[in-house]
């Protein structure tokens, strides 16, 4: 590890913005603030030391939670149109520094400079989206056998307690913090360890800069005992998470328990599907994005290349060509492969690849890594039975899988315990179109790769994947953050029997 870099002066834009004096070392709850413990934030490119983050405590937890309770009172008094447009000035703030968070996703997250300019973009519109939530219609009037006005209004839920990982962690904290926020709510927000700037610390200094009133949001970065904290306390009545299956299966428990709403946003093992009638070259570079952008590891990327046997030996050949011409190398030197996030991922990567090799798959391209540098990888011969087909990897490695007829196709796509993302590349788009309803799938994309997300576009997945499309939208998102009240107004008291 190298020394401590200062990301004032090395990022070249907005830097007195986002000064790293102000937050280095420190969490944010009502204010940057110092911690008893503080942990370094490290490249994955190149191993040097960014800044540093304090760890929350328990107590940090309490005092973040207590003054978020307070402020949301307020805050959920306040006009809509007070509250649309803090949320508008933090999406023209993210517009005015949407290089200094790319640069801080490349560096942070090991993000190539495409995915952190395409993620730090959708950012921006992720708050504006919001600000529009915010002055939506809250509620329905109802039919009713008396004289009187009845209503099911909406109303904020309070304290949300949003979760986010490391691999989008601009997008899929902002996806949760921005809709809360407009809708009247308080957040408190606990990023990944390891993306606790891009993830967290940013959105801080966005909002506080965009007249966020003291309290409603905080930042309490720590591993997951911080977020089984936030998860458990008894004043966050609704929890926002986004990570793995595994960690959502136990919130799912404790929300149960608790009796506290939990949206689960989990992983995937997305099919590719190509049909005999495609374009092979333009098919093979769709895969080639599904499967390697951001190396892999997005819960949308293709794990699965389900492919005509008339088409499948010309398409694992230019997939495999495409794989050995996509070199890895740190972000800022603008390699479209970065760095897989850390050795504890590298290992699942690599065990799933080599543990499908030994079970009779052929490797076609890659298989190998330099350091944290894993290089784009295809298997062929894969079967249903092999690890690489069964599990989420989230590595770049595309496994290909041939089939002859719909039939076969269909119990293949579905026999995945996943159900977030599709892709179908044909020659006849209707022909796509028709298919997707076999598919247990709660995105499907006609003639795409399975790896998209638009701010106002109805976002999740079914089966393992998690509780629904929770995120993207005015109505997914007011049904997540918001209560239903039903109420009644009527003129005087009625008289009754007795
Ligand atoms: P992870 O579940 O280990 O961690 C995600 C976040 O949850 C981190 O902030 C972590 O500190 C916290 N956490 C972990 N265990 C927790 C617990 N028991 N209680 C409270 N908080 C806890 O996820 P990861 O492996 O780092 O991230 C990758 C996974 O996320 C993949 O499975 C991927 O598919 C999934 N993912 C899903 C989506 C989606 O929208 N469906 C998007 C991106 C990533």
């Amino acid at each position: 590890m190298t020394a401590t870099t200062d990301h004032t002066t090395e990022h070249s834009t907005g830097a007195t913005f986002f000064d790293q004096t102000t937050w280095d070392g420190r969490f944010y709850a009502d204010g940057w603030r110092q911690g008893t413990e503080v942990a370094d934030i490290v490249s994955p490119s190149t191993g040097a030391t960014l800044g540093r983050y304090a760890t929350a405590s328990p107590d940090d937890l309490d005092r973040a939670v207590e003054r978020a309770v307070e402020a949301q009172r307020t805050w959920a008094r306040t006009p809509a149109q007070e509250r649309a447009a803090v949320l508008r000035r933090a999406g023209l703030l993210l517009e005015q520094h949407q290089s200094l968070l790319a640069e801080w996703l490349a560096s942070e997250a090991g993000s190539a400079l495409g995915k952190a300019g395409f993620e730090a973009g959708l950012v921006a519109a992720e708050f504006h989206q919001a600000a529009a939530t915010a002055m939506m219609p809250y509620g329905q009037l109802l039919q009713t056998d008396r004289p009187r006005l009845s209503m099911a209004r909406r109303r904020p839920v309070g304290v949300v307690g949003v979760i986010s990982p490391f691999n989008f962690p601009a997008i899929l904290s902002a996806r949760s913090i921005a809709p809360a926020l407009a809708l009247g709510n308080a957040v408190v927000h606990k990023p990944d360890p390891r993306t606790t700037v891009s993830g967290g610390l940013f959105f801080a200094a966005v909002l506080e800069e965009a007249g966020l009133p003291a309290g409603l949001f905080s930042v309490l970065p720590g591993g997951a005992d911080v977020g089984a904290a936030l998860v458990d306390h008894p004043q966050v009545p609704v929890l926002s998470f986004t990570g793995s299956t595994a960690a959502g299966r136990a919130i799912g428990r404790r929300a149960g328990e608790l009796l506290k709403r939990a949206h689960l946003e989990l992983g995937g093992n997305n099919a590719l599907v190509v049909l005999d009638d495609v374009d092979v070259a333009a098919a093979a570079s769709a895969g080639a994005w599904g499967s390697f952008l951001h190396q892999g590891q997005i819960c949308m990327t293709t794990g699965r290349h389900l492919v005509h046997e008339r088409v499948h030996d010309a398409y694992v050949a230019a997939l495999a060509e495409k794989a050995r011409n996509l070199p890895a190398g740190d972000p800022a030197s603008g390699a479209p492969l970065g760095p897989i996030i850390d050795s504890g991922q590298l290992s699942k990567v690599d065990a799933l690849v080599q543990a499908t090799v030994a079970a009779g798959a052929r490797l076609e391209a890659g298989g190998t890594h330099d350091g944290l540098f894993y290089a784009a990888t295809v298997l062929s011969g894969v079967r249903p039975e092999h690890p690489a087909f069964r599990e989420e990897v989230f590595g770049p490695v595309a496994p290909v899988v041939p089939f002859s007829d719909l039939d076969e196709l269909t119990d293949l796509v579905n026999s995945s315990e996943y159900g977030l993302s599709l892709g179908i590349l044909t020659g006849d788009a209707y022909r796509g179109f028709e298919l997707a309803e076999r598919f247990e799938s709660g995105i499907v994309h006609v003639n795409d790769q399975t790896v998209d997300d638009e701010a106002h576009a109805p976002f999740g997945g079914t089966g393992a994947s998690g509780t629904g499309s929770r995120f993207g939208g005015h109505e997914a998102n007011i049904e997540a953050f918001t209560e239903t009240q039903w109420i009644t107004v009527q003129g005087s008291i009625a008289r009754y029997p007795f």
